[in-house]
């Protein structure tokens, strides 16, 4: 799912979402799947999603939307029902490959034992003290091992060419795994990548018992840009601020975006003071520049953050850790947006 239908079906609104997705389904005679839930909840998330104009073509068209055509619809628009089909594809390939192999390994097997066959028989011919018949043993042994070394030709042919279709299997695996992990519209981790890498980051700073701070950036006021501009402009703004958390605060970080217009930055041992360094460069940055609609040249105005980060303490949760930044952010906002904000100790949290 798209990080925002996820960032959605897990907010307050999410029943909301699900019953509407459910009443939708039920008007369109739509059986409730899983496969078709997936589809519909991000048909009613999204309603300017290329998935909802689709849908809605096909439905204006008077199509019904059959199972097939829901499995379809997914494929080419959710990604992660294109992830599962490129993954079993890659498995086909692999299993055709290994059946391959496996009978040609057979094939040889045969005509070495073949082999071992004929070569017992020209042993016992062999002690008849016969030029004639040594001569025909030669010539027949001559035959027989030409007939293995073709055999092992086509065999080696076979693996070289197996050796790189795995090759070539392993690199759009690995790329398969690198999308799965990647945000489609930034290119910074996605949600899954975060979540993976957060709970990853309090597990080595435990065993090194070392800190890490947790920082969440959230874009000022992007709702209203996107309603002024459109989804379009709302995008490039995403990727524009993305494109700056990238450059200043990835590596060897992990700059993800953590919901719609939210980003996280992981900081692995390291304190709230660098934290706090590295999220003022970025606000200052990201503010920096007035963007332009590239179309007319017209000024869009200049983008601010928030950011609230938390340093953890030690033994503590990721959710705890989250929620202390997030905490922090919604400070930031408060106080007028447009800064950074450390989150509160623990105590504080826990007393208040
Ligand atoms: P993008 O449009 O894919 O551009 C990628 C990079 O190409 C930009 O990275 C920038 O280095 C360069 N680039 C593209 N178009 C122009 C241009 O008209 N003039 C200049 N000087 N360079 C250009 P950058 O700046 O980090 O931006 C990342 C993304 O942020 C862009 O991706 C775009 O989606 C958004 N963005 C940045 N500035 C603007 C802007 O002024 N207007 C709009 N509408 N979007 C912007």
């Amino acid at each position: 799912m798209s990080v925002d239908v996820q960032t959605a079906l897990r907010s307050p609104k999410s029943y909301e979402l699900a019953r509407t997705a459910l009443e939708v389904m039920e008007a369109h005679q739509v059986w409730p799947t899983v496969r078709n839930f997936e589809l519909w909840v991000h048909y009613v998330a999204e309603k300017e999603s290329p998935l909802a104009q689709e849908i809605d073509r096909l439905l204006a068209a008077g199509e019904a939307i059959t199972e097939t055509m829901g499995e379809a619809l997914a494929a080419q628009f959710l990604p992660e029902a294109k992830l599962n089909g490129d993954i079993l594809e890659a498995g086909d390939v692999l299993s055709k490959e290994l059946q391959s192999v496996t009978a040609a390994i057979g094939a040889a097997q045969r005509s070495s034992e073949e082999y071992g066959q004929e070569l017992a028989i020209a042993s016992g011919r062999l002690t008849e003290d016969d030029a004639n018949t040594v001569k025909s043993v030669v010539e027949d042994l001559t035959v027989a091992t030409r007939k293995v070394q073709g055999e092992n030709a086509v065999l080696e042919g076979q693996l070289a060419e197996t050796t790189a279709e795995l090759g070539r299997l392993r690199e759009s695996l690995d790329q398969v795994r690198r999308d799965a992990m990647t945000d489609g519209l930034t290119n910074l981790a996605n949600r899954k990548a975060f979540d993976e890498g957060l709970e990853h980051a309090c597990e080595i700073a435990d065993a090194a018992g070392e800190g890490m701070t947790l920082a969440i950036i959230d874009i000022d006021h992007f709702k209203g840009f996107n309603d002024a501009w459109g989804h379009q402009i709302g995008d490039q703004v995403l990727r524009y601020v993305a494109s700056v958390i990238g450059r200043m605060g990835a590596h060897p970080r992990m700059a993800a975006r953590y919901g719609g217009e939210e980003f996280a930055i992981i900081f692995p041992t390291e304190h709230g003071r660098t934290a706090k360094a590295v999220l003022e460069e970025i606000r200052e940055e990201v503010s920096s520049r007035s963007l332009k609609r590239r179309s007319t040249n017209e000024d869009l105005g200049t983008i601010t953050v928030s950011a609230g980060y938390a340093e953890r303490i030690a033994g503590e949760g990721a959710m705890s850790l989250v929620e202390r930044a997030d905490a922090a952010l919604y400070a930031s906002k408060h106080a007028g947006r447009n800064r950074t904000t450390a989150a509160q100790p623990m105590a504080a949290v826990a007393a208040a």
